[in-house]
């Protein structure tokens, strides 16, 4: 089925090991210059694109020549270290060479499940699509032990994805996508184009599909695509084994597409809805409930009291100044801060904080009333 990408607004696409390194030759810069071709004018249709790019130990192995076989958690972080200098230039080159920047971006688990550090890595990419920028992710391997790290870059992809509300992940790997039997042991074995649901029939057809160079196989693909759906990202798996893999989507290569369960804004909200502890409480004036009402954030000039003792990026109540609960959201500021800039203009705060936050107390994005009045507010 033909994959019309342009129709996305944000697309994170991973790239699996195997399709950059060659573990005789190293990096496959013919293939990389085709896959940036296609990214780049894909940004030019005005998608937001980022990329999470494996092969960094793969590669750190082909270079400093290191045996086949299972080698030591710091000789892996060695070769993660060795490679990603590599892959991390190559991309910074190819792109400035088409007239992109890119940055790198390095996680780990606790980046993307700490509320905290999830808040900081997801501003910093946030910053680098503002400044036009394409950021190439891949897990931090040279310190990353291993009960702390999501080890296949599948799953890290779908939180990636989420993190940043894609609308769109692409596995590339070397699979065209899942089949109902591993398609290498059994030939009668069906490429599935579409999944609406993950049920336990789907599960049970991941068997293992991984290759020498990679660490995911179709359990984490399948894993991914729960990852992605349940937050409203659609996921596409295809095989990035040919030139231009992403001009051949849109040419109707095969794949297998995980639908979406909603959008990722109305899967935010939904999670919003569900936090049930809250950490404090924050009053607002009739101007700000009116302001809510019409769909917009809540800034500081609205706010007329608060209590509680909560940090940045926890789910405080909203209330009108009598203390009858209005509705949720994700506050932008700890207690502190907030008790300095409440009732004051936006354009203050920097002033008053020392640093420039956000405008915003509570972004629209993340807050959700209980008036079903209100134009954006999906699952109040
Ligand atoms: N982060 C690993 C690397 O760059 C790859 C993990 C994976 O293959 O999914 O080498």
């Amino acid at each position: 089925m033909s994959i019309s990408l342009s129709s996305y607004r944000r697309i994170v696409i991973k790239l699996g090991s195997s399709l950059l390194v060659d573990n005789n030759t190293g990096l496959k810069v013919s293939w990389l210059q085709s896959l940036l071709d296609d990214v780049v004018n894909l940004k030019q249709t005005g998608c937001d694109v980022l990329i999470v790019s494996s092969g960094a130990i793969a590669l750190g192995r082909t270079v400093l020549k290191l045996p086949k076989g299972v080698l030591k958690l710091e000789e892996y972080q060695a070769a993660a270290a060795t490679g990603q200098i590599v892959l991390a230039s190559t991309f910074s080159s190819n792109l400035a060479t088409r007239g992109v920047h890119s940055g790198q971006i390095l996680l780990t688990y606790g980046d993307t499940e700490e509320r905290r550090r999830y808040l900081n890595a997801r501003a910093t990419i946030g910053t680098l699509l503002e400044f036009d920028a394409i950021p190439i992710i891949n897990e931090n391997d040279t310190v990353a032990t291993s009960e702390i790290r999501y080890g296949d870059n599948d799953r890290l992809a779908a939180r990636v994805a989420t993190m940043m509300s894609a609308d769109l992940l692409i596995l590339l790997s070397d699979i065209d996508g899942l089949y109902t039997a591993p398609p290498l042991q059994n030939p009668a074995a069906q490429l599935i184009e579409n999944v609406r649901e993950i049920t336990p029939e789907i599960q049970a057809m991941a068997g293992d599909v991984g290759t020498e160079l990679s660490r995911g196989g179709m359990i984490t693909k399948i894993s991914a695509a729960r990852i992605a759906s349940d937050n409203g990202t659609a996921m596409i798996i295809t095989s990035g084994t040919r030139l231009n893999p992403l001009r051949a989507l849109d040419e109707g290569v095969p794949n297998t597409m995980f639908h979406a369960n909603g959008t990722p804004r109305s899967a935010r909200k939904k999670w919003i809805s569900g936090q049930l502890n809250t950490k404090g409480a924050i009053a607002i004036d009739d101007g700000a409930i009116t302001a809510l009402k019409n769909g917009k954030s809540l800034l500081p000039a609205g706010v007329v009291n608060l209590n509680g003792d909560f940090s940045r990026g926890d789910m405080v109540s909203i209330t009108d100044k009598y203390g009858n609960e209005l509705g949720q959201g994700v506050i932008a500021f700890d207690t502190e801060n907030c008790k300095k800039i409440i009732g004051k203009r936006s354009t203050d705060i920097a002033k008053i904080l020392g640093y420039a936050g956000r405008s915003e107390m509570i972004h629209r994005d993340d807050m959700i009333l209980k008036d079903p009045s209100r134009p954006d507010n999906e699952n109040a």
